[in-house]
């Protein structure tokens, strides 16, 4: 049977969960990482500030409401590292 209990589970690998993952990896807690996105592999377009901040060519294609009701773009990258 495979061995699924995990001692801590951080839920995406942005910036927040990576961190926290490498801080408590030391204490030999099992961890389970979960990312709802892929791996992005490095190219010549996803270092290029124009495409990553212009043209947005990575972001969700995602619309999020504020409390009052008004639409707005998260700006999200649903990969791994997110927006870092
Ligand atoms: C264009 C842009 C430029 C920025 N520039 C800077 C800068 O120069 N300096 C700076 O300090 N900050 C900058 N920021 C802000 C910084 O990126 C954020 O503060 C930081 O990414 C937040 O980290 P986080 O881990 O909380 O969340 P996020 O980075 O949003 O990470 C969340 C992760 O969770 C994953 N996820 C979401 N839902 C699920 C789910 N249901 N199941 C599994 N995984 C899930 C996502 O795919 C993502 O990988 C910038 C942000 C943007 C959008």
């Amino acid at each position: 049977m495979a061995d699924n209990h995990f001692d801590i589970i951080v839920i995406g690998s942005g910036p927040g969960g990576a961190s926290l993952a490498r801080r408590l990896a030391p204490a030999g807690k099992r961890i389970l990482m979960l990312e709802r996105g892929d791996w992005l592999p490095r190219s010549a377009e996803n270092w290029d500030p124009r495409k990553v901040f212009i043209e947005s060519a990575y972001q969700a294609h995602e619309i999020w409401h504020d409390k009052t009701g008004t639409a707005f773009h998260p700006g999200l990258h649903y990969c791994v590292g997110d927006n870092s």
